[in-house]
């Protein structure tokens, strides 16, 4: 079975319309969904989980470097809170190891929670068995903190990159309904991916939705979630999240909870990472805190399609895990 050449799935692109909420179950192709609407999402990581200081990454190189994330995101929650919105938090592993009471204090106020992988390395410098094992560790662990079932998955910098890479049939076999990784945005991704929503269909009836993050500029392509980002008014990423929801939503508005910080970064970045790192910072928490209260977000698992058939009934109930999770 694995000595066969692997084959890239089918796009099937969803349908602008009703809001999802509003769908009928069974009414939609298999895979189709027919979403509008806005869902903020925040990687929930540390400062120095970059992928440009890999002895930064990898836990076996780090220095003692200092912390944030056991103020932020109580700092977070309450932002959220003020703003009346819920987000989808792509929680990393080893930050959920590290701070369990704080993820689950995030999914008692009402947010999604989702996973980050375990170690925050890019996807394509591991095998696709490295990978495989370090997801379902995160998802797994997650799951156990939050007593249910994680179902959105976002790659450690966009690493997936692309519809074709293996590691996407990987999150559909370990039971993910969604997956938010495909950056159309040159460099993250590729200029070439699709800016709406889509479900990725494999010939032996595997699925994992798609919803990749909002761009605005135009066919720059500019992220909405990163320094280009910060640094445009916030009513600029408002007006392209309300064309990217009435074209086809949910328009996937992204941050980190560093970025809310006031303080200065607590340790040393160089070069393009501390480029990304402080390029419109200055001011950003307000920035955020009037795009939250502009816009009525809400988590990503509550713009999926309805589900369609066995496979989707099977990330939405109990039943048990997929065979590929047991190994
Ligand atoms: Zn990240």
């Amino acid at each position: 079975m694995h000595a066969e050449p692997y084959k890239p799935p089918r796009l099937v692109h969803w349908t602008a319309g009703r809001p999802s909420g509003q769908q009928e179950a069974g009414r939609q192709g298999a895979g189709q969904g027919s979403a509008t609407g806005f869902a903020l999402t925040v990687d929930v990581e540390e400062w120095y989980h970059t992928c440009l200081v890999p002895e930064y990454v990898d836990p076996s190189r780090r220095p003692a470097l200092r912390e944030e994330l056991d103020w932020l995101l109580p700092e977070l929650l309450a932002l959220l809170a003020e703003a009346g919105c819920r987000a989808t938090f792509f929680v990393l592993g080893e930050v959920a190891t590290r701070l369990p009471a704080r993820v689950r204090e995030v999914a008692a106020a009402g947010h999604e929670v989702a996973s980050h992988g375990y170690l925050h390395l890019r996807a394509g410098e591991r095998s696709v068995a490295q990978f495989r094992e370090d997801v379902r560790r995160a998802k797994s662990e997650l799951e156990e903190l939050i007593g249910h079932r994680v179902v959105g998955f976002r790659a450690p910098e966009w690493s997936l990159r692309v519809a074709s890479n293996p590691r996407l049939r990987v999150l559909s076999e370990l039971g993910f309904s969604y997956d938010s990784s495909l950056a159309p945005v040159v460099g993250a991704g590729r200029w070439s991916n699709p800016c709406g929503p889509y479900t990725l269909s494999w010939a032996d009836g595997g699925e994992l939705a798609e919803l990749p993050p909002l761009t605005f500029g135009g066919l720059l392509k500019l992220p909405a979630g990163s320094w280009p980002g910060r640094l445009a008014p916030p009513r600029w990423i408002a007006r392209a999240a309300r064309r990217r929801a009435a074209r086809c939503g949910p328009a996937v508005m992204v941050f980190h909870p560093w970025e809310i910080s006031d303080r200065p970064t607590p340790g040393h970045l160089a070069g393009f990472a501390r480029f990304i790192h402080q390029t419109g910072r200055d001011g950003y928490r307000t920035k955020l805190s009037w795009l939250a209260r502009a816009l009525p977000w809400s988590p990503i698992e509550e713009h999926l399609p309805a589900p369609s058939g066995e496979q989707r009934r099977d990330t939405t109930t109990d039943s048990p895990l997929p065979a590929g999770e047991a190994a």
